[in-house]
């Protein structure tokens, strides 16, 4: 292969990892976005006009129409709402009861309490649990994006405060500022990301100058040997022309030698521009190579941060277990796999019983460790082909290709039988684990919500038949 071919080569693939990296760009950009549109939801119900500037969040990010700069605008009017909100009375949340507000279940909520004003007390604890629900969010946010070492502390710092204080004036400044985090982490990847490309467009160009020298060289090289060419086919002409006009032997002699050592000449100039050029080339080749081992290294640890990064969004931070988004991607692998194949597909839901007692009986710290170590010993043991993530919560989702409801019940109820094994103990006390586990097989007429609707349905019947089981789904798939 020639130099210049390699080089091509190397532009080429540089060009082929860029894509690439777009591409996995674009994907930590779509979490962070499916985060915001989440938090923006559990933040709704408060004022129409905060409904409406959060819609319009929504719709710019529905539209891939994110102007940072018009968001830092939009943003500050979502800051005067929420001033506004804590200045007002009375509270409009209660026209919507069913905002959808989750219990995060970490850490108790107890509002100040003001003698005989009961609005004043629902409306204390409404702002509590929002708070409450805008911490676990970022929580989540902060496991899927990295921020700058400061920006991540005081993102830490913040997820407590909504997690554990009731101090509304705390949480009203924190609640100001988890926006700001989030516009920080998008811009932050963009900015990376825009300058990586800017680097890689500057040795590209590096490079393109390059060729056009090599070109220009070749071109001169060439001019060159053409006019050596030249003058010594002239040098033999003369010769030829005088060789045949003359008869004296001497003046011949003389006139031979005079041609060849211009010929000579000629030769020996040629050689000394040649070895110029050489050498410039050979520098300007020692440039290059320098250059694109920096750029390759460069590369290398863009891919390996890369990667990092989406394990990190991938992983769940708590359990290690794969989380929702990798379960959301592995599922439609294992669809579109079904869809093609038509070899048994089964999808799992399991969930923990009675987990909500282990909580309050032992702390949340025991529960936090439960969940550990059962995900553990269920990822353990389960087949490598089979693929088990956290849902959220308690609750664990799983995959099994190439498997009846059937055979898969039969690897559930080993796996139950041993998590219900396990010694667990608190505060002295041993503690038995079980759970319960829907399972239901992918269908004609199934799409990926069907068949899982139907999965977490038949978990629902092992509770309601008494926990500690595994159900299989009796529905009729699509329904
Ligand atoms: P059931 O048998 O019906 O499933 O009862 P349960 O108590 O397990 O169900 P429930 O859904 O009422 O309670 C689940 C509890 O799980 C509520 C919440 O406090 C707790 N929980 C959710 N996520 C976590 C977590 O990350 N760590 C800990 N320690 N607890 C969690
Ligand atoms: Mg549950
Ligand atoms: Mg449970």
């Amino acid at each position: 292969m020639t130099s210049d071919q390699s080089w091509k080569e190397k532009y080429l693939q540089e060009l082929e990892s860029a894509d690439l990296r777009a591409q996995q760009w674009k994907v930590e950009r779509n979490t962070l976005e499916r985060m915001l549109v989440r938090t923006s939801l559990a933040s709704e119900g408060q004022t129409p006009e905060l409904d409406r500037l959060l819609a319009k969040v929504r719709k710019d990010l529905r539209q891939k129409n994110v102007d940072v700069d018009a968001w830092r605008e939009l943003q500050e009017q979502i800051d005067r709402q929420v001033t506004l909100l804590d200045e007002r009375s009375p509270p409009e949340s209660e026209s919507n009861p069913e905002a959808p507000i989750v219990d995060p279940g970490c850490g108790s909520v107890e509002p100040r309490n003001v003698p005989g004003d009961e609005r004043d007390l629902a409306d204390n604890t409404q702002r509590l649990r929002i708070a409450r629900r805008i911490g676990q969010l970022l929580g989540q946010l902060l496991n899927t994006v990295a921020l700058e070492p400061t920006a991540e502390a005081r993102a830490r710092a913040l997820q407590q405060a909504l997690l554990s204080s009731n101090d509304w004036n705390e949480l009203r400044e924190g609640l100001n500022h988890v926006a700001e985090l989030v516009i920080a982490a998008v811009t932050r990847s963009q900015r990376e990301f825009e300058a990586f490309l800017k680097r890689l467009d500057e040795r590209l160009e590096a490079l393109r100058a390059h060729f056009s020298e090599q070109t220009s060289a070749q071109s001169s090289r060439l001019t060159a040997s053409e006019a050596l060419d030249r003058e010594i086919r002239q040098e033999l002409e003369r010769a030829g022309s005088q060789l045949r006009d003359s008869d004296d032997l001497q003046q011949l002699k003389a006139s031979v030698s005079h041609h060849l050592s211009s010929i000579g000449e000629a030769v020996g100039r040629y050689r000394e521009q040649e070895t110029e050029r050489e050498r410039v080339l050979s520098e300007q080749l020692a440039v290059m190579q320098e250059k694109i081992a920096a750029m390759e290294a460069h590369s290398e640890q863009v891919q390996k941060e890369v990667r990092r990064e989406r394990h990190r969004a991938m992983t769940d931070l708590l359990t290690q277990l794969p989380n929702r988004e990798a379960w959301q991607e592995r599922l439609s692998f294992e669809f579109n796999r079904w869809q093609r194949y038509q070899q048994p597909l089964t999808v799992g839901v399991l969930d923990i019983d009675f987990f909500k007692r282990i909580n309050d009986s032992y702390g949340h710290k025991a529960g936090d460790r439960v969940l550990q170590l059962v995900a553990r010993e269920l990822s353990e043991r389960l087949r490598t082909t089979d693929f088990i993530a956290r849902f959220g919560g308690e609750e664990f989702v799983l995959l099994f290709p190439e498997t009846t409801p059937d055979e898969a019940k039969v690897a559930m109820d080993k796996l139950r039988q041993h998590v219900g094994k396990l010694p667990f103990h608190f505060s002295g006390e041993p503690v038995t684990v079980t759970f319960s586990a829907g399972l239901a097989a992918v269908g004609r007429k199934d799409s990926e919500a069907t068949v899982f609707d139907r999965a977490d349905r038949a978990l629902y019947l092992a509770k309601d038949n008494g926990r500690n089981r595994v159900q299989i789904s009796a529905e009729q798939a699509g329904q």
